[in-house]
């Protein structure tokens, strides 16, 4: 048995601000406006991994209005949902993510951001894909105002 799910996330952008992408400090200008890290890639595979499982999304869970989720780091979100993932029989198949984002240029930081949601999904390497898009100057990406991530998980049945 395998099981797909999809993740969005998509957090405004201010100057000044922590930029956390897939676990990864990310050297920028302008950082996410968010109630925790913001680090939208994280997010985005959360959103997947619930939905792969049927569980709603990663505000049903963690809702901001939680003092327990305040400002905690995204990389406990994945580690709750892996939990939910395990307790449905399921395992980490692979993944494929995509940042869509003007400024800064993220290449350098592909592979660290591989090797972090590869450790935390439980998977190697191989498995994980991070890719990254512009918003090609136009709507609230294009014009720096915005940053979104997707992401796509396959699931499969755990021995
Ligand atoms: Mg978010």
């Amino acid at each position: 048995m395998s099981r797909i799910g999809h993740g969005f996330d998509r957090h405004r952008l201010a100057p000044g601000r922590r930029l956390r992408l897939g676990g990864v400090e990310v050297e920028s200008e302008v950082g996410p406006v968010s109630h925790s890290d913001g680090d939208v890639l994280l997010h985005a595979v959360v959103n997947a991994l619930l939905g792969a499982i049927g569980e709603g999304d990663i505000g049903l869970h963690f809702p901001d209005t939680d003092p327990r989720w305040r400002d905690v780091d995204s990389d406990r979100f994945v580690v709750e949902a892996m939990g939910f993932v395990r307790r449905a029989g399921c395992r980490v198949a692979n993944v494929d993510t995509t940042v869509v984002l003007e400024r800064p240029r993220l290449g350098r930081w592909r592979n660290a951001m591989r090797e972090r949601i590869a450790a935390l999904l439980e998977v190697a390497i191989d498995r994980v894909n991070v890719k990254f898009g512009s918003g090609e100057t136009v709507g609230p990406v294009g014009r720096g105002e915005a940053l979104e991530a997707h992401a796509v998980v396959l699931l499969e049945a755990a021995d």
